[in-house]
């Protein structure tokens, strides 16, 4: 799950990483009345998960309460653009009203997992702000990085040395190793897998601020803190997850692409070896889907018409492996579920092993469908019928 900046600042405060004060606001009038209330220059930006909103003109600034309602209802008005990291676009659902900092400096600073040496990594640099993509591409050079030994833990020194190898500003140097910390400590105590401050500005006054935040938590340790349930509510559904959980799916299970083979697998795994199986076969595949524990007809009929309806699928690839869901509940399911949809039909594929086998080949036979041998014999089979 990934945090939008208020409540990634939200666990800042809590780490003691200093963040401008400020308001989040769903309405343009709430945020004018805070101003209204709180006198000098404020900044407004918009609350979604992309990033690249100072690009994309959602970062503003205003000077009283006239200005902020007129700014707040400019960045609500429009979606944030399409980008490469999200195509879509995202909708501004709310704003976060901040203290305008005096700018001096804009540094980066972020700790993730290193899958090679299976440690947090801290990576500093002093080229921070909008830019930073460009700086990884053309400057990595620049980039400090401490390799953190999990046994030891953090402490104040690798900030300074950080802080030393990265040649950030001296004004940072005081504040930058509790700030490291603080990061640090969120990574665990929360379970996150990034968390990046850009930038971490220095004001020309000497102080140091996170002045914007990127949170991505482990969804499997989301239950370290019960309140990111509630959080998780508040968060934007994209396209895909909307339709998933429309069918009565978790949002992770169905992903659109561009192909043609529809896929319809149990199990995460199995439903991206299907994919793999059909891009062996020379196909593209218009989907992941993973039907989950359980197959009966409504799920299967929601399955299918999920991927028909919403997809470019000429063919439907399904693939069940029969472990606690029992072939011939899942083949029951197939049957009553094409019978009943009122979805357009395609040619099906359907491949059935493990758990109560014979009886399902049987009920499908009886149906006038014959599975498949294998996975890769399907997924032939499929792409062959999507041509
Ligand atoms: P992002 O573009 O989505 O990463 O949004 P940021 O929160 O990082 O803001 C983008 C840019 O807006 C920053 O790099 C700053 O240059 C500018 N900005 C944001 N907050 C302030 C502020 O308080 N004062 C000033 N002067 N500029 C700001
Ligand atoms: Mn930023």
């Amino acid at each position: 799950m990934n945090l939008m900046e208020y409540q990634g600042k939200e666990l800042f405060r809590r780490a003691g990483i200093p963040v401008p004060r400020g308001q989040h606001a769903t309405t343009a009038d709430d945020a004018a009345n805070f101003v209204k209330a709180n006198d000098g220059d404020w900044v407004i930006k918009a609350q979604v998960l992309m990033g690249g909103r100072g690009k994309a003109g959602k970062v503003k600034f205003a000077k009283n309460a006239g200005e902020t309602k007129t700014v707040a209802q400019d960045i609500m008005a429009t979606p944030m653009p399409p980008n490469r990291q999200n195509p879509k676009g995202e909708s501004v659902n709310s704003i976060l009203v901040e203290e305008k900092l005096p700018i001096a400096k804009e540094a980066y600073c972020a700790i993730a997992i290193d899958r090679t040496t299976k440690k947090p990594v801290i990576m500093v640099s002093r080229f921070g702000g909008m830019d930073i993509e460009e700086v990884a591409e053309n400057h990595s050079d620049s980039i400090a990085k401490f390799f953190v030994d999990t046994a030891i833990g953090y402490s104040p020194f690798i900030g300074r040395e950080l802080a030393f190898n990265a040649q950030l500003d001296p004004g940072y140097r005081k504040a930058f190793p509790a700030i490291v910390g603080g990061i640090y400590d969120l990574f665990f105590r929360y379970g996150a897998k990034l968390i990046e401050i850009n930038p971490l500005v220095l004001t020309s006054d000497g102080r140091v601020f996170a002045s914007d935040s990127k949170v991505e938590l482990d969804d499997d340790a989301l239950y370290k803190n019960p309140e990111f349930k509630q959080w998780e509510e508040t968060l934007p559904l994209d396209e895909d997850e909307t339709l998933a959980a429309q069918a009565g799916l978790g949002t992770r299970n169905f992903r659109r692409f561009e192909g043609t083979v529809g896929t319809i697998a149990n199990g995460a795994g199995l439903a991206m070896a299907t994919m793999d199986a059909v891009k062996n076969a020379g196909g593209d595949f218009a989907n992941f889907l993973d039907v989950g524990g359980g197959a009966n007809a409504e799920r299967v009929r929601n399955c299918y018409e999920l991927v028909v309806n919403h997809t470019g699928a000429k063919v439907m690839f399904i693939n069940i492996f029969g472990g606690i869901t029992r072939c011939d509940e899942v083949a029951n399911g197939i049957v009553e579920a094409l019978n009943t949809t009122q979805s357009r039909k395609v040619p099906l594929v359907i491949r059935l092993t493990g758990t109560n086998e014979e009886e399902g080949r049987r009920i499908l036979a009886d149906a006038k469908m014959k599975p498949v041998e294998t996975m890769d014999e399907g997924a032939a089979e499929a792409v062959k019928l999507a041509r």
